[in-house]
C-alpha cells in the first residue's frame, strides 16, 4: 500500500474513471468529488448514518476526509463556492438511483424521492448508493 501522499494520489488517478484522462479541470474535480461522496455513502449507510445527513454537506465531508490525521490525501475537495452545487448534484444522483426522473437539480421530485429513501432499511440504502455511484460513473466518466 502507498505510504506517501504522492503515491496515494497516483493510486487515486489510476483507479478513478474521472481523473484517468489526466485533465483535472474543475468539472473533472467536481465529478470525481460527487462519485467519492456516493461511494462513501454506501459505507455511511452501512454505519446507519441517516440518508439526509449523507446527502448534505458533501463539501464539508470531503474536506474532513482530506484533512483528517493520516487521512486520504487523494480526496478531491472542490472550492467552498461550489459546495451548494455539489450537494445538489449528489442529491440528484441519489434520487435518480431511487427511481425519480428529475428534470433538473432543483426538481421537487428529488426531495420526495430522498424523503422516501430515508425511510428504507440500511441495506437498501447501501444498494441505493452503490447504484447511484455506478450510474453516475457510467454517465459521466471519461472513456479511456
Ligand atoms: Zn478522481
Amino acid at each position: 500500500m502507498p505510504s506517501t501522499s504522492a503515491s496515494a494520489w497516483a493510486d487515486h488517478i489510476s483507479d478513478c474513471p474521472f481523473c484517468i484522462s489526466g485533465a483535472r479541470d474543475e468539472m473533472t474535480t467536481l465529478r470525481c468529488a460527487i462519485a467519492t461522496v456516493l461511494q462513501h455513502g454506501t459505507f455511511m449507510a452501512c454505519d446507519d448514518i441517516p440518508l439526509m445527513e449523507i446527502v448534505t454537506n458533501a463539501g464539508d465531508y470531503l474536506r474532513g476526509l482530506a484533512s483528517s490525521p493520516g487521512g486520504d490525501q487523494a480526496t478531491p475537495v472542490p472550492p467552498a463556492t461550489r459546495w451548494d452545487w455539489l450537494d445538489a448534484e449528489v442529491r440528484r444522483a441519489v434520487a435518480l438511483a431511487a427511481g425519480a426522473e428529475p428534470a433538473s437539480a432543483l426538481d421537487p421530485c428529488i426531495d420526495d424521492a430522498l424523503a422516501q429513501a430515508a425511510q428504507w432499511p440500511s441495506q437498501r440504502q447501501q444498494r441505493l448508493f452503490e447504484r447511484a455511484a455506478q450510474q453516475f460513473t457510467e454517465q459521466h466518466a471519461t472513456t479511456p
